[in-house]
């Protein structure tokens, strides 16, 4: 039989484990799927002099945390969520080919600004996709781009390739390894998406070249992209007071939610989501 979960927490940064951690304090049926855990932001910060009881870089933050996480035995479920959908009062979130259903979801997957291009939320479904598992194979025998932000997504690419004429690469770092058959790696900056009904073309500083299709492979998909019908203000979730969506059962905290990108305001909400996440699920076992 299919395990329900309490609440499923999506993003493995400062606000997924808080929430985490809340709710396993709060000993709720909980699951933790992140890319990593504490994500890339922690370890690249050089100084972190605003956040309680931590002076230092942001690898002592990130020693800190593993080492608390170890000690109260929260445990990460690595993979990247593509998909979160409502059925029948009950969230079902796909990740490759796992799958893991809960009665809430805290969404906490941060914000991606590396990457943004000018038109390419203008043509989420229609051309510009975040997810090569899930619409590379609609892309069969076509010319798409892959906008990649890390070498951590190189493999997604070449997952492309096994399906599309051809990949244009457009890495945003320095030394990418990707190379293949019907993959060009190129050296220009992407800077917009155009096209009328769907994407056409993706659009250079030097030039255009003509596209099926744009795949941007980065760490935080906007949340839109994630949960159909999820209400938004550009890239951050809307929310209440106590984060909750407009989405019954499904709350988010930490960045996602809008500005300060700090990580006592992301450990802060993933505290309060945990707990109205608990609240919500009180109410409707007792009516
Ligand atoms: C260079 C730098 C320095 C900074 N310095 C400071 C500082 O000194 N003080 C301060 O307060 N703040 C600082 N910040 C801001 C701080 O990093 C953020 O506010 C904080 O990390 C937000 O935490 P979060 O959990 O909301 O999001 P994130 O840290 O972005 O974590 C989200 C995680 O979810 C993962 N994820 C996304 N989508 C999915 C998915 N679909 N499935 C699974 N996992 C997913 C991502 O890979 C990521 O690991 C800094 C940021 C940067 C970039």
């Amino acid at each position: 039989m299919e395990h329900v979960f309490d609440v499923a927490v999506v993003g493995g940064g400062i606000a997924g484990y808080t929430a985490a951690l809340t709710a396993k304090n709060l000993l709720l049926d909980y699951v933790w799927l992140g890319a990593s855990a504490f994500g890339e932001k922690l370890a690249v910060a050089e100084k972190v002099t605003n956040f309680p009881a931590v002076s230092g870089s942001g690898k002592d933050l990130l020693a800190a945390l593993k080492g608390q996480m170890e000690r109260e035995g929260v445990a990460l479920t690595r993979c990247r969520v593509d998909g979160v959908y409502a059925s029948g009062g009950r969230y079902l979130l796909t990740a490759g080919e796992k799958a893991f259903s809960a009665k809430t979801v805290i969404l906490a997957t941060g914000v991606e600004t590396k990457g943004q291009l000018k038109g390419e939320r203008d043509f989420l479904g229609r051309g510009v996709s975040y997810c090569a598992v899930c619409d590379g194979a609609l892309y069969k025998g076509k010319k798409i781009a892959a906008v990649l932000s890390s070498p951590e997504f190189e493999d997604e690419a070449r997952y492309l390739a096994r399906f599309a004429e051809k990949v244009y690469a457009f890495c945003l770092y320095k030394g990418p390894a990707l190379s293949g058959e019907n993959i060009e790696v190129r050296g220009e900056i992407p800077v917009a998406v155009e096209g009328n009904a769907r994407i056409e073309r993706i659009v250079t500083k030097e030039g255009s070249l003509n596209v099926d299709g744009v795949f941007f492979l980065k760490n935080s998909a906007p949340p839109q992209a994630l949960v159909g019908g999820l209400q938004t203000d550009g890239a951050h979730v809307r929310v209440g007071r106590d984060l909750s969506t407009n989405l019954a059962g499904l709350f988010a905290a930490g960045d996602i939610t809008g500005r300060p990108y700090q990580y006592a305001k992301a450990a802060g909400e993933g505290c309060v989501a945990a707990h109205s996440a608990k609240a919500y699920l009180d109410k409707t076992l007792s009516v």
